[in-house]
């Protein structure tokens, strides 16, 4: 811990992706699988994140 990581925050509540409690689903093709938490705070699913060279904070 203490590390000063920036945390992507949902654009929606602006909560950090584990404290959000929106509904997860990709904003491109709102799937719901494996929707995770981008640069931009909208979720995307694995293979749009691939399509647009989004990473999640890990
Ligand atoms: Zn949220
Ligand atoms: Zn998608």
């Amino acid at each position: 811990m203490g590390t000063a990581t920036k945390r992507y925050l949902c654009a929606q509540c602006e909560m950090a992706e584990d404290k959000c409690e929106c509904e997860k689903y990709c904003c491109l093709c709102q799937s719901q699988i494996d929707a995770r938490l981008c640069q931009d705070g909208l979720y995307y699913c694995q293979p749009c994140r691939e399509a647009c060279d989004y990473k999640t904070q890990e």
